[in-house]
C-alpha cells in the first residue's frame, strides 16, 4: 500500500510540474535551449537593484532561474565552477566520447522534470536496459540464483519499510537476518549504491520515503550536456563563488550577497550549495545561519559515490551497451561495473560508501589498481593490457560539492524539511536534499529549485513560471 500511495503523490506532483508552462523561456540573449556559454557574463561592482540572488548553478540553481525567468523579477545566478551542472556534468574531453562525471541516469521518467524538459531539447535520450547481470566469480548467475538475491532484496526493502513504520532505526537495523550468502551484495546494492552511505548511516524513514528508481533514461550526449542545454541564456556568472551573504530578520529587509566580483544586494536569495558545502563554512552568513538548520545540513551530509571511468576498447568483457554488472560479494569491498556507455569503449567501476570514501582518499592510483584486479577476477580477462585511457572521479575533494549526495542520518529523515524552511524569508534553500523522495536525484533538485522559486516568488508578490 505504501507503494501506490507514495506513487499517487509524485504522480501529483508531477501534473503539478506540467502544467507549468514547458521550457519557459530563459531571457536573452541566448535561444532556449543554446548551451550556456564558457564566457561567464561580467557582472558589474556594484549592479542595479536585484530581486533575487541565486547562488549555484547546479540542477537546483538551473530550475530556479528558469522559474523566475518568467516572473519580471531580476535575477542574478551565480556560480563558483567554471561550467553550470554541478554533480550533473559532461566531460567529453577527456574520452573524446561523453562521460558523465556525476548524474549518468534520468530516474523515472515519467514523473522526472529534466526528463519531460529533456525531450524538447532535441537530444537523444532512449531507455536504459532494464535490469541487472550479476557474477558469481568468473560466471554469471543462474535463474534460480538471481531469484533468490532478487527475492532478498525485495525483503530487504520491506523490512526496512515496516521498520520505519515503528522507529526511524538505521536501515541495517531493520534487515532480516537470513539474508544469508546475498547480505554483502544487497547491502551494497541498497547502501553505498542506492544512497552512496552504508546502511548503518541511512534513516529507515528516508530510504522508505525515496521513489523507486528502477526506470530510466539515458541521454546519449550525456546527462551533464542536458541539464547544461537547460541552462542556456540564463543570467550565469561562471567562476564567481558567493562569499558571504548578509541579511536581516528586522526592519531593514534584503540580502547582501559578497562574491569574488562584488557584492549583489537583492530582495531574497535561494541557495542551493550542497549540505557539505554549507556546513563547511565556505559561505559565511551574517547574522549566523540558524542552529535548526546547520544542524539539518549536518545530518544530510553527503555520501561518497565515484566513477572509475576505463577506455576499454573491443569490449573484452563481451558485455552489451549501457549492461549494469554486480557481483555476488562477500564483503563491503565491492563495486558496480556500468559497460559500454552508450555503446562506445567506456566502461565504468562505481566505488561508494564507506569502502569508496577510503578507496578514493588513497587517490587515483589506488582506485585504478582497485578496478583492473576486481574486473579481471570477474571476467579473466587481464584489464591493465586492455586499459587505454583513464579517469578517476573524487567528488569528496571536489571544492564546491565535497562529496556525493545525500542520505539522512538515522533519526533525521525530519531534517529535510526543516532545511525547506526559509530563513528570515529572505533565503531559501534549495537542493538535492531538500526533497523528500527524490533526493539523491537531479529531479528532486530540480523540483526542489522550482519550489524555492515559486515561494520567493510569491514573497515578492509575483507569480513565477
Ligand atoms: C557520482 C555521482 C553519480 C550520481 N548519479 C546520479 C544519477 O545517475 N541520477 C541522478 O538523478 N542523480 C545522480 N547523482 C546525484 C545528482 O548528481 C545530484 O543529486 C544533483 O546533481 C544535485 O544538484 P544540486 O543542484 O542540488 O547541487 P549541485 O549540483 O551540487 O549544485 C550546486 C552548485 O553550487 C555551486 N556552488 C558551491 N558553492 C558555491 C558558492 N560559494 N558560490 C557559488 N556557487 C557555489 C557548485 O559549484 C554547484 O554547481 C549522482 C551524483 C554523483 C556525485
Amino acid at each position: 500500500m505504501k507503494e501506490i500511495s507514495r506513487r499517487s503523490f509524485l504522480a501529483a506532483s508531477a501534473a503539478a510540474v506540467t502544467a507549468a508552462p514547458a521550457l519557459a523561456a530563459p531571457s536573452a540573449p541566448n535561444a532556449p535551449g543554446a548551451p550556456a556559454s564558457k564566457k561567464s557574463a561580467p557582472p558589474p561592482s556594484r549592479p542595479g537593484p536585484l530581486d533575487v540572488v541565486i547562488v549555484g548553478a547546479g540542477a537546483a540553481g538551473i530550475a530556479a532561474a528558469r522559474r523566475l525567468s518568467g516572473s519580471g523579477l531580476r535575477v542574478a545566478l551565480v556560480e563558483a565552477g567554471a561550467a553550470v551542472g554541478g554533480r550533473c556534468v559532461t566531460d567529453t574531453s577527456t574520452f573524446g566520447v561523453p562521460f558523465d562525471r556525476g548524474a549518468h541516469w534520468l530516474h523515472m521518467p515519467d514523473i522526472n522534470p529534466v526528463a519531460k524538459l529533456g525531450a524538447q531539447t532535441g537530444l537523444d535520450l532512449y531507455p536504459a536496459p532494464p535490469g541487472q547481470r550479476m557474477r558469481i566469480g568468473r560466471r554469471y548467475a543462474r535463474e534460480g540464483e538471481m531469484e533468490s538475491y532478487l527475492s532478498g532484496m525485495v525483503r530487504a526493502s520491506t523490512a526496512i519499510a515496516d521498520a520505519s513504520r515503528r522507529i526511524d532505526v538505521s536501515c541495517a537495523q531493520a534487515l532480516p537476518k537470513d539474508l544469508g550468502d546475498w547480505r554483502s551484495t544487497i547491502e551494497f546494492v541498497l547502501g553505498p549504491f542506492g544512497c552512496a552511505k552504508d546502511l548503518s548511516e541511512v534513516s529507515a524513514l528516508d530510504f522508505a520515503h525515496s521513489a523507486e528508481r528502477d526506470v530510466d533514461l539515458l541521454c546519449r550526449q550525456g546527462f551533464g550536456a542536458l541539464l547544461a542545454r537547460l541552462a542556456g541564456g540564463l543570467p550565469v556568472e561562471l567562476g564567481n563563488p558567493a562569499t558571504r551573504i548578509s541579511f536581516s530578520y528586522g526592519a531593514r529587509r534584503g540580502v547582501d550577497v559578497d562574491t569574488m566580483r562584488g557584492t549583489h544586494s537583492a530582495r531574497a536569495a535561494i541557495v542551493t550549495v550542497s549540505t557539505n558545502v554549507l556546513t563547511s563554512g565556505k559561505i559565511k552568513f551574517d547574522p549566523d545561519l540558524p542552529r535548526r538548520h546547520l544542524d539539518a545540513a549536518a545530518k544530510l551530509k553527503l555520501g561518497s559515490y565515484d566513477h572509475i571511468a576505463l577506455e576499454l576498447p573491443d569490449n573484452p568483457l563481451a558485455l552489451r551497451a549501457d549492461e549494469l554488472v554486480f557481483e555476488k560479494s562477500d564483503s563491503a569491498h565491492t563495486a558496480a561495473l556500468f559497460a559500454n556507455v552508450s555503446g562506445t569503449p567506456l566502461s565504468i567501476v562505481d566505488v561508494a560508501g564507506t569502502f569508496g570514501r577510503d578507496l578514493a582518499a588513497k587517490g587515483e592510483d589506488a582506485m585504478f589498481d582497485f578496478a583492473q584486479s576486481w574486473l579481471t577476477g570477474l571476467f579473466g580477462v587481464e584489464i591493465g593490457k586492455t586499459v587505454r585511457r583513464k579517469y578517476a572521479t573524487r567528488w569528496n575533494e571536489e571544492p564546491w560539492v565535497l562529496g556525493a549526495f545525500s542520505a539522512a542520518a538515522p533519526g533525521a529523515q525530519g531534517a529535510r524539511r526543516v532545511l525547506m524552511e526559509p530563513v528570515g524569508e529572505r533565503i531559501w534553500f534549495a537542493g538535492e536534499a531538500a526533497h523528500e523522495t527524490l533526493w539523491g536525484t537531479v529531479g528532486g533538485a530540480w523540483e526542489s529549485g522550482e519550489r524555492a522559486a515559486d515561494a520567493v516568488a510569491k514573497s515578492l508578490g509575483r507569480r513565477a513560471g
